[in-house]
């Protein structure tokens, strides 16, 4: 099998600047080329608005709401403004809360920590580990894999209607798959939560990346997503949403910058007030660098506009999709039908190939950097390749014979620098 060049038409509206666009690699078969991204999904390369924003700042940076000093008064500034800037780019509610965490994991840990007591939770089980997981100590309802969207509002509504009733509840969704990109239908599943009194807490990793995302306009309650999948570097994320059942949770971390007022007891105990703010589950130095970033790459999104970001994505979405279809070999891995309306994330398997050995021959021979496995989504990969769900697939699965099933598969992603 070769591999063949798509000619892309770089007038269908130009991409933005990241860096390592000129990186070259080492071939084995000798020589160097320019490495082509093309694992967006597990992480974007950082926009080069970004990078410049933060090489700007550097030289300026300083202790956030700890420091009398003009650095750290600007460094307190700007972390709070940063704030305001994610609350701008996910139009949140007045009122809500944006809280700066490490990525999506921890902002959706966060959330499973701060549940009320005796919360159901509802989570289908194509969801990534990150928002699978986390919810294990609750009393959870994993849904099967459904196949369309309509499908997957019908099978929340019954889950939802038969535990009725209950206290809290909250269920949780994926915007877009990381596995097979599709887009999933947020707003009528949170109209479906809210019908059966439950919250909803939309996992916008691979969504806020690609489409604009609106609490307000989807009607969901809190949303999570990382900066190094939004161009932005690693180490930084985001949950933001209502400030209820966060004001009212033990604090995340335990540590000052959560607490208001401490003191010590006669008995030798300590007393502590928490905030109420976002501050609360931010205990500990901020990372003021992370989240400054990420208001740069929510700025520089904005001012691109997600109608051209997605119509350039669209296009690329059909040329990968036109390249693959000329290969019988190849079969893309669809959870609602080839036609479902996707980000670009895409991934495939190829009969009789390992897709390790694939992707690791895409990297070796043609220096295109893609990603192979199960993608942290165990059992959506394996319902997709119909793979027993005991069977080990990840990285150095036995080849698959001709006729046989893959046990993982291969993922190509892309975005606004692509
Ligand atoms: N949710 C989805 C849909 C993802 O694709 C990922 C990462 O791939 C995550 C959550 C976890 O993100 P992070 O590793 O930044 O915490």
């Amino acid at each position: 099998m070769s591999v063949s060049t798509l000619a892309v038409d770089q007038s269908v509206c130009a991409p933005l600047p990241v860096l390592g666009r000129d990186v070259t690699v080492p071939l084995v078969t000798g020589g160097e080329v320019t490495y082509a991204a093309l694992d967006y999904a597990a992480s974007a390369p950082a926009l080069q608005r970004v990078w410049d924003d933060v090489a700007a700042y550097a030289p300026y940076y300083g202790s956030v709401h700890r420091g009398a000093g003009y650095l750290s008064q600007l460094s307190t500034d700007l972390f709070e403004n940063a704030r305001n800037t994610v609350a701008d780019f996910l139009d949140c509610r007045d009122g809500d809360q944006v809280v700066f965490t490490r990525s999506t994991t921890d902002s959706l840990n966060l959330l499973a920590a701060a549940l009320p007591a005796d919360c159901r939770v509802f989570v289908f089980e194509t969801e990534h580990h990150a928002s699978l997981l986390p919810w294990r100590d609750a009393d959870v309802t994993c849904l099967d894999a459904p196949r369309s969207p309509a499908e997957a509002v019908e099978t929340l509504e019954r889950a939802l209607a038969a535990r009725e009733p209950y206290g809290p509840a909250l269920v949780c969704v994926t915007g877009a798959s990381n596995v097979t990109g599709e887009l999933w239908p947020v707003r009528e599943l949170a109209a479906a939560a809210h019908a059966h009194g439950a919250r909803i807490v939309l996992d916008a990793a691979q969504l806020a990346p690609h489409h604009p995302v609106s609490v307000t306009g989807l009607d969901v309650d809190w949303v999570a997503f990382s900066g190094h999948k939004l161009y932005a570097p690693f180490g930084s994320g985001v949950l933001a949403g209502r400030a209820d059942w966060l004001r009212e949770a033990e604090p995340y971390l335990a540590g000052g910058g959560a607490s208001r007022r401490v003191s010590r007891r006669t008995d030798g105990g300590v007393d502590v007030e928490w905030h109420e703010s976002a501050a609360r589950h931010e205990a500990g130095s901020p990372n003021v660098i992370g989240a400054y970033a990420i208001a740069s790459a929510c700025k520089a999104l904005t001012e691109a506009g997600f109608d051209t970001l997605v119509a350039r994505e669209e296009y690329l979405v059909r040329k990968v999709r036109e390249g693959l279809a000329e290969v019988p070999e190849v079969r893309v891995l669809s959870l609602f039908g080839d036609d479902a309306p996707r980000v670009g994330v895409l991934s495939f398997v190829v009969e009789g190939w390992n897709s390790s050995h694939f992707a690791a021959a895409l990297s070796a021979e043609y220096g295109i950097g893609v990603r192979d496995g199960l993608f942290c989504a165990h059992p959506l990969v394996r319902t997709l390749l119909g793979s027993d769900p005991q069977a080990q697939g990840e990285c150095g699965a036995p080849e698959a014979a001709p006729g046989e099933k893959s046990l993982n598969a291969i993922r190509v992603s892309f975005g606004a620098g692509t």
